[in-house]
């Protein structure tokens, strides 16, 4: 979804011009990563609620991706800890919307399903991260170093913010079919698995994936200019349905309200929001 049709479409859905300026600058606020020295990221658990139609701010919990949920690299199955997403953009309107839109995409589609997720369920469980990928004198920025992989959900969105010093051909999302193999670096995947690709360049930019369908991968950060740091944000929302008992994130699964920065959103559906006549 190219960056202006996002603009009027979360303009619509509440967000305001100043929140949508805002947006574009939250990634200064980014300090750490628990793993990853060319990242910075903060991480928010929200819940998708289609009983109550709204979406809030879940309590704080660690995050976990395992080889299960096709996602290879060295911290894979270790617990992580990051820094909390705050209220600067929690309640930042524009954030709001792309939540409400996310929902309006994906609610009462079928899907491909996960072992190990509870689909009985009415609940979603959406991890949202952001993200500032960095290359710097030192280091060489990954938007994905774990090359081919999934997110371990059901739907996933990316949601680009910005970026400086960023070369044209840099960060390039591929789109691979299930056959590929985890793991694979971008520039050594079989051409013939790759359904697409696509690359954000403008605020707001917008991809959709049915994360247990394809499988992704993104190429390398480079700088412009090699002698200032090229920056990269990115706001990604990891969207499934609660884990059934067995699943490797069981434990950290909760449904209770975060008791310290609560925020809620109504929900819209489709055909409520639909023009009519
Ligand atoms: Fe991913």
């Amino acid at each position: 979804m190219p960056s202006a049709k996002m603009v009027r479409i979360v303009r619509d859905l509440g967000a305001t011009d100043e929140d949508l300026d805002r947006l574009r600058t939250i990634g200064d606020t980014l300090e750490s990563d628990p793993t990853l020295p060319f990242r910075k990221t903060r991480t928010g658990r929200f819940g998708f609620d289609p009983v109550a139609m709204e979406v809030r701010r879940l309590e704080f919990q660690p995050f976990m991706l395992s080889t299960e949920d096709d996602f290879v690299r060295h911290d894979a199955g270790q617990v992580r800890i990051f820094d909390e997403i705050r209220d600067d953009l929690q309640l930042n309107t524009a954030l709001q919307a792309l939540f409400v839109f996310k929902f309006m995409v994906f609610d009462g589609m079928k899907v491909e399903q996960r072992p190990k997720l509870d689909y009985d369920s009415d609940r979603w469980v959406c991890t949202l991260l952001n993200v500032r990928t960095i290359t710097d004198g030192n280091l060489i920025g990954e938007p994905a170093l774990e090359g081919v992989h999934s997110d371990g959900v059901d739907h996933t969105m990316t949601t680009y913010l910005g970026s400086e010093n960023m070369t044209e051909e840099s960060a390039v999302t591929f789109l691979h079919e299930m056959d590929e193999v985890n793991g694979t670096r971008w520039h050594d995947t079989n051409p013939e698995l790759v359904r697409a690709r696509a690359q954000h360049r403008e605020f707001l930019d917008t991809c959709l994936i049915v994360d247990h369908e394809l499988k992704h991968s993104v190429s390398t950060l480079y700088a412009v200019d090699p002698d200032r740091p090229a920056t990269r944000d990115l706001l990604a929302f990891l969207t499934r349905r609660p884990v059934a008992e067995d699943h490797h994130s069981h434990e950290f699964d909760s449904p209770a309200p975060h008791p310290t920065m609560p925020m809620a959103v109504p929900l819209r559906t489709l055909d409520e929001t639909a023009p009519t006549g």
